[in-house]
């Protein structure tokens, strides 16, 4: 017997966040679409322990790791939903780079 690292308890409670969070999208081609509360912008929101959180951004800090502070994710040409949360379908950009991406016709989407 051993107690467990730091490191694996954070690998675990991720493991079970994401099983939680997963619970509640329903599978669409590739896409992991959120199923539960949407906020203003058209995004999940998503309570996790007590705070609430983009659900899109927790998925991608669950299974790729932190997001610094700042960044943005914006959901790639095949993705169809702002409610997709497979962090596949997202790519971490600087506000400056992500910007570019939506000049005109574009609604600005995270
Ligand atoms: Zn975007
Ligand atoms: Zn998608």
């Amino acid at each position: 017997m051993r107690e467990l690292s730091d490191n694996e308890l954070i690998l675990l409670s991720r493991e079970r966040g994401l099983k939680h969070l997963l619970a509640r999208c329903t599978i669409i081609g590739d896409c992991w679409i959120f199923q539960g509360v949407v906020d203003d912008w058209g995004y999940g929101r998503y309570n996790y322990e007590g705070k609430y959180y983009r659900a899109h951004r927790l998925a991608y800090q669950f299974i790729k790791g932190e997001i610094e502070d700042g960044m943005h994710l914006h959901h790639i040409d095949i993705c169809t939903s702002k409610l997709c949360i497979n962090p596949d379908h997202l790519e971490l950009l600087t506000p400056t780079e992500h910007g570019k991406l939506h000049t005109k016709n574009f609604g600005y989407r995270y």
